[in-house]
């Protein structure tokens, strides 16, 4: 394959999104701030980079999935960033979840370089980037997404180009309305079985093939009734996606009751020190408000 890829940010997504690169058969460089977490990907064949800077000299594509939006500025634009060694017409693929009038920012800025971005945010949880399977929702110019698509496809299973630059963002934050609101759903429904008396594997077996169905019920369903509560999503990432959300509804003036209340709910479980477990947790939150508990432990 002729472009060279460097991955920037090797945590619960960026692992398994950059172990699929390699069985794609890219030559990869990796960085990871905290330097262990490269080695299982220099077993499989990558190679690992000193600083992103030294990253981005190596590679023609660097694709990052760090945290937030300070955290791409900082591997971006830090003193060993990216910019300290991209070239003119390099391309940086950011599929990390951030603010959209930021990534427009951090695009222009580039630009000044000679160099390009795509913001290309992802969905479908630890599985999705496990199994290559993600939705990956793109913004940028139409020539350099055509010139991503290789790398996309090896990460992704569904790839739509939405929009120019902050596009790819404005829909995930689409997507995060969308999944905060099943989550909510998922807790109220579960409480509610629990408290009616319901064997709750039934009860998810007996809807989960209807028009309830969803990748939540699926996938976070079986957790909640095991209560297993380890992240493939933490709720301190779920609420930066929130802010983000509530940020751009108080510009746009759009009511978004279900994701407010969310907000609210997954503030008390940070509070008593859960923001580290896994989204599908809010429902801890409607147990501490009913006195009602679901499920059982392993
Ligand atoms: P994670 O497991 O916490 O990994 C975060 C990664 O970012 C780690 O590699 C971390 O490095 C790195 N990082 C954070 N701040 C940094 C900084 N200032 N400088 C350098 N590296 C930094 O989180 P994740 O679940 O993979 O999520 C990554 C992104 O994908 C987030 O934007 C999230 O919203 C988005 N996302 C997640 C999911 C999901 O289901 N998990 C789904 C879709 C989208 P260290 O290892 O050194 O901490």
């Amino acid at each position: 394959m002729g472009e060279k890829v460097g991955f920037i940010g090797l945590g619960i997504m960026g692992s398994g999104m950059a172990h699929n690169l390699l069985k794609a058969g890219f030559d990869l460089a990796v960085w990871n701030r905290t330097a262990s977490k490269m080695e299982p990907l220099v077993e499989a064949g990558a190679k690992a980079a000193q600083s992103p800077a030294e990253l981005a000299d190596r590679c023609d594509i660097t694709v990052i999935c760090v945290s937030d939006t300070p955290d791409v500025e900082a591997v971006l634009l830090g003193e060993q960033g990216v910019i300290q060694g991209i070239g003119s017409g390099d391309l940086v693929v950011d599929c990390s979840t951030i603010s959209p009038i930021r990534t427009q920012a951090l695009a222009s800025t580039l630009a000044e370089k000679g160099a390009h971005m795509l913001d290309a945010p992802v969905s479908g949880g630890s599985e999705g980037a496990a199994q290559g399977t993600l939705s990956i929702m793109v913004g940028g110019d139409e020539e350099q997404v055509s010139r991503a698509m290789p790398v996309l496809e090896a990460m992704g299973k569904s790839i739509t180009h939405v929009g120019g630059n902050g596009a790819g963002q404005m829909v995930k934050l689409v997507n995060q309305i969308l999944v905060v609101n099943g989550m909510l759903a998922l807790g109220e429904a579960f409480l509610f079985a629990q408290a009616g008396g319901l064997d709750l594997e039934k009860t998810l077996q007996a809807v989960e093939g209807g028009a309830a169905g969803s990748w939540a019920l699926s996938y976070r369903g079986p957790q909640i009734i095991e209560r297993d509560w380890r992240p493939g999503f933490m709720i301190d990432l779920q609420q930066k996606d929130l802010r983000l959300v509530l940020e751009a509804a108080d510009e746009f003036g759009v009511p978004v009751l279900g994701c407010s209340t969310s907000f609210h709910l997954y503030r008390t479980l940070q509070s008593r020190g859960m923001g580290g477990e896994g989204n599908h947790a809010l429902i801890k939150a409607l147990e501490f408000l009913s006195d009602i508990r679901v499920g059982s432990e392993g």
